[in-house]
């Protein structure tokens, strides 16, 4: 990588931040299509978030991804949010347009093309059930219900926090169902046998734990299962749904697709489908 006097920077606000495979993607994009620019990690406490934004004005950085804690905690600080991702109430990509900082959440547009493309799922008139009621599901929620899914259930461990997000959803969505369900209630088993899509967004996978509250033995054969935990290998959940044929695939394409879906807000260049996802897992086998 040469850097010049015109470089521009991009990066990662988080904490932590060191985990992160975005550099990685981010880079290697840059390099293949020969744009002089660099993309680094900031770690960045939540102490400390209004100053990081502070420099980015300062320091005319071009644009930065978001990461967990300041997902929504930016969303004050930035001087316009897209109407997504106002909706979803996170962001996680901003540019710098010649001074005002613009939020986007590239987490949503990221994860409908990853179960469009990897699964096939088409969501015009299907039934979707989240697991868990954070920033993931919010995004997910949206962006599934403004494709024209027929409802969409969550089940989440605090059920309080799922009937508050259905009851933000419902005014923007009329014409899709929604329900909040708990894990411990009869009716938890009956949704999850007619779910045609089932979408694990809580974070029980990512130090390699098992999901206790998803029977795999209640879905149907048909029912597609989507796991955001991402691995360079395989999650829990995934191992265990391909054990019984399901089809289903863990978060590492959403990472790539979000990713992806930043490069084109900040370059205005479009990746070819899965340039992301293909370098990662070319990266996993160095
Ligand atoms: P949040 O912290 O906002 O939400 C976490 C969710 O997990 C909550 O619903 C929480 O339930 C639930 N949860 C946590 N522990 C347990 C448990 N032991 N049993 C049951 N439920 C539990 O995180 P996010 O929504 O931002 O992210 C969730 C996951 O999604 C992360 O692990 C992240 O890695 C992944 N992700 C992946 C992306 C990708 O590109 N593949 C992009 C974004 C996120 P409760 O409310 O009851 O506490």
């Amino acid at each position: 990588m040469s850097l010049s006097g015109k470089s521009q920077i991009y990066g990662l606000l988080g904490d932590p931040v060191a985990h992160s495979l975005s550099p990685l993607m981010q880079n290697h994009a840059f390099q293949t299509h020969h744009i002089d620019a660099v993309y680094v990690p900031f770690h960045v406490l939540s102490n400390h978030l209004q100053a990081a934004v502070s420099g980015l004005r300062a320091l005319h950085v071009a644009g930065v991804n978001v990461t967990i804690p300041h997902k929504e905690a930016i969303l004050p600080l930035l001087d316009q949010i897209d109407s997504a991702a106002q909706l979803i109430g996170a962001v996680n990509t901003v540019v710098n347009q010649a001074g005002a900082l613009i939020g986007y959440n590239t987490d949503a547009s990221g994860f409908m093309r990853a179960v469009r493309q990897e699964l096939d799922f088409k969501p015009e008139g299907r039934d979707v059930l989240l697991l868990g009621a954070g920033g993931a599901c919010r995004a997910a929620a949206v962006t599934l219900a403004a494709a024209g899914v027929k409802s969409i259930v969550i089940a989440n461990r605090h059920s309080s926090r799922a009937e508050k997000l259905i009851s933000e959803l419902i005014p923007h969505f009329i014409s899709v169902q929604f329900a909040a369900v708990d894990y411990n209630h009869n009716d938890y088993l009956e949704v999850l046998s007619a779910a045609d899509l089932i979408v694990n967004t809580t974070s029980v996978g990512l130090h390699g734990e098992e999901i206790n509250f998803l029977p795999l033995e209640h879905i149907k054969g048909s029912a597609l299962i989507y796991d955001m935990i991402y691995s360079l290998s395989e999650t829990p959940l995934i191992k265990s749904a391909r054990a019984m044929r399901l089809l289903c695939t863990h978060g590492l394409g959403m990472l790539a697709a979000q990713g992806e879906d930043a490069f084109f807000l900040w370059t205005g260049v479009r990746l070819p489908t899965g340039f992301m996802r293909q370098f990662l897992l070319q990266a996993k086998c160095k």
